[in-house]
């Protein structure tokens, strides 16, 4: 090699690396237009925030609750209607818990935030025999006090950081495990009736939020703090959906579809229709029975051109 072609070697590199930091830039651009475009539309399509709201947003510290506060902050600047945000994050005293990283975060962000320091977890341990699951307890007094301070806050609504791969999760551990035909909602009442609890991620894919927090470098607080075992069902769910999603694309983004187009005359619950009172009208329906006809997909019908793969 002489000194033409260790520059020649030289320049070729330097370009590799301008084009890939250009398709870099180009994908991140990309996957922020897209991550806007999906909770505004979320926001939209459940009117989940409207004039003069304040907006208490419950902060983890991890990556999904970071992602929403992220792209809630982008939407409000730009939003033709004024609203609140105040990012709130309950220190529950857990051993390790590195109590400055999220108000150094939110200082630094400049958005109005609240830290509520209370040692639940004391309580818990108290309270739980070893080796039992202290999520329920835990849980349940994290959410009196939330109420508490979005109460103190004067904060009417609650946004938390659920995605729709938590929403698929929460459908079908109902399924299997409680029986029910039931998810997690976009938005719904609080279980005291007081406030809106909202999920701004509802159309938002975890893996979008994954690449998000790596490219904001959020600074993420592990959530095994507690030393609780993490949800074994919930974790086989979630296992069993990314394997379909491996193994059949577009699979989720169909099941997700379907929450959205339930048909109550095509299931057994007689509360959502009325199979008691039924009667003919002579006239034809498309919504009726095709009685000896075999079920059909259409692919018109399922979004972005998905395949049904019969099993
Ligand atoms: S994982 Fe830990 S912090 Fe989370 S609900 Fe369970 S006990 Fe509480």
């Amino acid at each position: 090699m002489n000194s033409w072609t260790d520059d020649t070697a030289t320049l070729e590199a330097q370009a590799l690396d301008a084009k890939q930091a250009l398709k870099i830039e180009r994908e991140t651009h990309k996957l922020e237009k897209r991550l806007c475009r999906q909770v505004g539309q979320a926001i939209v399509d459940f009117n989940m925030i409207e004039e003069g709201d304040r907006v208490m947003v419950c902060m983890s510290g991890g990556k999904d609750s970071y992602g929403m506060l992220d792209i809630l902050l982008k939407l409000k600047a730009r939003a033709p209607i004024d609203f609140e945000l105040i990012a709130v994050n309950l220190d529950q005293k857990q051993p390790g818990f590195p109590a400055e990283v999220l108000p150094n975060y939110l200082q630094n962000l400049g958005v109005p935030f609240h830290i509520e320091t209370q040692d639940t977890y004391s309580i818990v341990k108290d309270k739980i025999a070893p080796g039992k699951t202290m999520c329920s307890l835990c849980s349940r007094l994290r959410r009196g006090i939330l109420y508490k301070v979005a109460r103190e806050l004067k904060c009417n609504k609650l946004a938390l950081g659920h995605h729709r791969d938590d929403m698929l999760q929460t459908f079908f551990l109902n399924m299997f495990f409680a029986g029910k035909l039931k998810g997690m909602p976009p938005k719904l009442t609080s279980d005291n009736g007081e406030f809106m609890v909202i999920r701004p991620l509802a159309y938002v894919v975890e893996r979008d939020l994954v690449r998000w927090a790596e490219h904001r470098a959020f600074p993420i607080i592990p959530c095994t703090l507690c030393g609780s075992q993490e949800n074994l069902q919930r974790k086989q769910v979630g296992n069993m959906l990314r394997e379909w999603d491996k193994k059949f694309p577009g699979r989720l983004e169909t099941m997700f579809t379907s929450l959205q187009n339930v048909v109550p005359s095509h299931l057994m619950d007689g509360e959502l229709f009325d199979f008691k009172h039924l009667a003919t009208t002579g006239l034809p329906d498309e919504n009726g029975d095709t009685a000896f006809d075999e079920e059909s997909f259409s692919v018109a019908q399922l979004p972005g051109g998905v395949q049904v793969v019969t099993l």
